[in-house]
C-alpha cells in the first residue's frame, strides 16, 4: 500500500468527463489498496477568466478582493470531482487549503506556504476516503485566504507530499512527461526519462510551465520524487530526482544537454545614459525589491565617458508597477530615459553536462548567428545559458538549438500527439 499524491491540472479536469475520467483512475488507485490524496486546479481555463474578470471591472483590483476571487476555481473542481468519486461508490471528501492547514504568509496572490497540519488528512484516510484538496490556495495567519502564483497547485500537491511523508508526487497534465523543448513550439522535441532537480529548476525557471518553479524548489528542498504524466495517456513520464539516482541510468555519458527552454513572460527595461557612480544600481534595485518585482537578467554596459546603460529583465505583469518607478528614478539620477520592450523572448540551453564541456556558448551563438537571430542580453548559470531575443524569432531560435545539439526526436515524432488540450 501506497500513500500516494495526485495532481491534476486544468486541462485534466477541464469538461464533466474529464473529471469523471480522474475520478475513475483515482478510484482504481483506491480499489488497489492506495491511500489516495488529490490536488486540483481550477476547471480548463476558468483562472485566466476570472483574471479578465476582476480587470473588466477594475485595471487594478485589490489583491486581497484577486485571491477571494481566484481561489473560487479550485473550490469548484475539488467538489464536483468528489461528487464524481462518490458516484463511483467510493467515499471521498473535498477541502479547501484553510481546511486541510496550508499556512501561508500574507503576500496575497504570491504567497509562500510556512506550514500544513496533516492532521485532518490523515482523519480522512483513516476512514477510507479518498481526499481532494483545493490547489493554490492557503490561509494566512490572520485567517485571510491567499493563493500561491500561478501553476500554483503543483507547489500544493509536493508541498503536501512532503508534509504528509507520501510515497509518490504524480503530476498528471496534457502532456505526457517534460520534453526536451515544449512540445509545442518544437515538435521534434522528445520526452526526458529523468531529470535532476537542478536541470528541472533551471528548465522551469526559465520558461518550461509544465512545472512551477517553487514546487521543484520544495521537491528539492525536502526530497519529494516527482512522477509528471499525461491524465490523457498511460506512459513511463519523468522523474525528478537527485542527480546521483540518475547515474544509474545510462545517462553517465549522457547529452551535454538536457533541454532548451523558451519564456514570453518577461520584458526588458533599459536605464538609457546613466552616470557611473556608486550607488545607482543599488537605488535601482532596492526600489525593485520594495515594489516586489522579480528581477530576472541584468547587464551593466561598459562605460564611455562616464555614462553607461542599465538594462533588466521582468515579468510583464509587474511592467505597470515598476515603470513610473524607473522613470522617477531616471529623473532623480540625471539619465537620458527608461526604455521598455515587451516584445522579447528569453532562450535558454540547459544541461549539467555542460559544466565540463567546454564551447558550448560559442556553439550556441554560432547556431544563431546562422539563423539570423540577433542577442540583445546573455547570463549563464553553471549548468544553463539564457539569451534575451525578439519575440519572433523565439520559434526559430528554439528549433535550430534543439537540432544543433541533437536533441531532435530519434524516431521523428513529429507528427505524434504528444500534448492533449
Ligand atoms: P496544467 O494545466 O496541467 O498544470 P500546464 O499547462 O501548466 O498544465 O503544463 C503543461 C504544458 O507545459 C504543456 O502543454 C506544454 O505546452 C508546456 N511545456 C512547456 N515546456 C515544456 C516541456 N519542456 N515539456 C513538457 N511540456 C512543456
Ligand atoms: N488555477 C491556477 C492557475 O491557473 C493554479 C494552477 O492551475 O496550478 O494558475
Ligand atoms: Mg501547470
Amino acid at each position: 500500500m501506497a500513500l500516494v499524491v495526485a495532481k491534476f491540472g486544468g486541462s485534466s479536469v477541464a469538461t464533466a468527463e474529464r473529471i469523471k475520467n480522474v475520478a475513475a483512475r483515482l478510484v482504481r488507485r483506491h480499489n488497489a489498496g492506495d491511500q489516495v490524496v488529490a490536488v486540483v486546479s481550477a476547471m480548463g481555463d476558468n483562472t485566466d477568466y476570472l483574471v479578465d474578470l476582476a480587470h473588466s471591472v477594475n485595471p487594478n483590483p485589490p489583491v486581497r478582493e484577486m485571491d477571494m476571487l481566484l481561489s473560487t476555481g479550485e473550490q469548484v473542481s475539488v467538489a464536483v470531482l468528489a461528487m464524481a468519486i462518490e458516484a463511483l461508490g467510493v467515499r471521498a471528501i473535498s477541502h479547501t487549503g484553510a481546511q486541510v492547514g496550508i499556512h501561508t504568509d500574507d503576500t496575497h496572490t504570491k504567497a509562500k506556504i510556512s506550514h500544513i497540519s496533516g492532521d485532518q488528512i490523515a482523519r480522512d484516510l483513516a476512514q477510507d476516503k479518498v481526499v481532494v484538496v483545493a490547489g493554490f490556495q492557503g490561509i494566512d495567519s490572520r485567517g485571510e485566504i491567499t493563493t500561491l502564483g500561478r501553476g500554483g497547485s503543483d507547489t500544493t500537491a509536493v508541498a503536501l507530499a512532503a508534509a504528509i511523508h507520501a510515497d509518490l508526487c504524480e503530476i498528471y497534465s496534457d502532456v505526457d512527461g517534460v520534453y526536451s523543448a515544449d512540445p509545442r513550439v518544437c515538435p521534434k522535441a522528445h520526452r526526458l526519462d529523468s531529470l535532476s532537480y537542478e536541470e528541472m529548476l533551471e528548465l522551469s525557471a526559465n520558461g518550461a510551465g509544465v512545472l512551477q518553479l517553487r514546487a521543484v524548489e520544495f521537491a528539492r528542498n525536502y526530497g519529494v520524487v516527482i512522477h509528471a504524466l499525461s491524465s490523457f495517456v498511460e506512459g513511463p513520464g519523468t522523474y525528478i530526482k537527485e542527480a546521483e539516482e540518475n547515474m544509474e541510468s545510462d545517462k553517465m555519458e549522457g547529452p551535454v544537454i538536457s533541454g532548451v527552454a523558451h519564456d514570453l513572460s518577461e520584458a526588458k527595461i533599459t536605464l538609457r545614459h546613466v552616470p557611473d557612480t556608486k550607488g545607482v544600481a543599488a537605488l535601482l534595485f532596492e526600489r525593485m525589491a520594495e515594489l516586489n518585482v522579480n528581477v530576472d537578467m541584468i547587464i551593466q554596459d561598459v562605460s564611455h565617458d562616464g555614462m553607461t546603460d542599465i538594462s533588466f529583465t521582468a515579468p510583464l505583469d509587474d511592467v505597470e508597477r515598476l515603470t513610473p518607478a524607473c522613470q522617477q528614478i531616471s529623473d532623480q539620477i540625471h539619465a537620458e530615459g527608461v526604455e521598455i520592450n515587451t516584445h522579447v523572448a528569453k532562450v535558454s540551453l540547459v544541461g549539467a553536462g555542460m559544466k565540463s564541456y567546454p564551447g558550448v556558448s560559442a556553439k550556441m551563438f554560432r547556431v544563431l548567428a546562422d539563423v539570423g537571430v540577433n542577442i540583445s542580453m546573455i547570463s549563464t548559470s553553471p549548468i544553463r545559458i539564457s539569451i534575451v531575443i525578439d519575440a519572433d524569432q523565439c520559434q526559430l531560435a528554439v528549433r535550430a538549438l534543439h537540432t544543433a545539439f541533437g536533441l531532435d526526436d530519434a524516431s521523428d515524432g513529429s507528427d505524434s500527439v504528444k500534448v492533449v488540450r
